[in-house]
């Protein structure tokens, strides 16, 4: 694996593809090079959404890695809630397989946690430092309204060979919060 490229020019990237993927100064990523691929497919998929609706847009405020893994900051412009759920889910892949890749290299990778509480993602080459506890794939929960009474509740988890989420769980809720204002709002009638 390579060690001696740069981190991607993600700004200069978008700008000579996706006039819809707006990375914004000082936006561009500060995490090492072994993740470019994660960004750029991430921005490629990013662009696929925007395009399927003319004038929607997304800024980029801030790309870099945190706690070990990669965090992308944005916000839209014209999206549909569509959209906006797509670009979720864009997001927690590049998280996800952030986590599994060689910030530095490129390699396949694990999180890792050093004596001094450093968390960072590495291969053996790039870290002495122990496997996060409890590593393997991490579950979480992701949460969207179906209805104005009603939503959606699926747990998931990432598959690195396809580089999908899996749904493992799935839910239906009512959404209490939503009936407890109703309620306040017929009481106050
Ligand atoms: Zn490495």
């Amino acid at each position: 694996m390579r060690t001696d490229q740069p981190t991607v020019d993600l700004r200069a990237y978008c700008e000579a593809r996706y006039p819809q993927v707006v990375v914004l100064p000082g936006a561009n990523p500060s995490c090492g090079p072994g993740w470019n691929a994660v960004l750029t497919t991430a921005v490629d998929r990013m662009a696929a959404v925007m395009a399927a609706r003319p004038g929607s847009a997304i800024y980029l405020e801030q790309v870099k890695e945190k706690y070990g893994t990669l965090r992308i900051y944005w916000y839209g412009k014209a999206m549909t809630r569509r959209q906006h759920r797509r670009i979720d889910i864009i997001e927690s892949l590049a998280e996800e397989r952030s986590g599994c890749v060689c910030e530095t290299c490129g390699a396949p990778a694990y999180i890792r946690v050093s004596e001094s509480g450093n968390v960072h993602t590495a291969c053996d080459a790039h870290s002495d430092d122990p496997p996060e506890e409890g590593k393997g794939p991490r579950e979480f929960t992701v949460t969207r309204p179906i209805s104005r009474r009603r939503r959606i509740s699926e747990g998931m988890t990432y598959d690195f060979e396809s580089d999908r989420l899996v749904v493992l769980s799935r839910r239906t809720e009512t959404n209490s919060h939503w009936k407890r204002k109703r309620l306040e709002a017929r009481l106050e009638d």
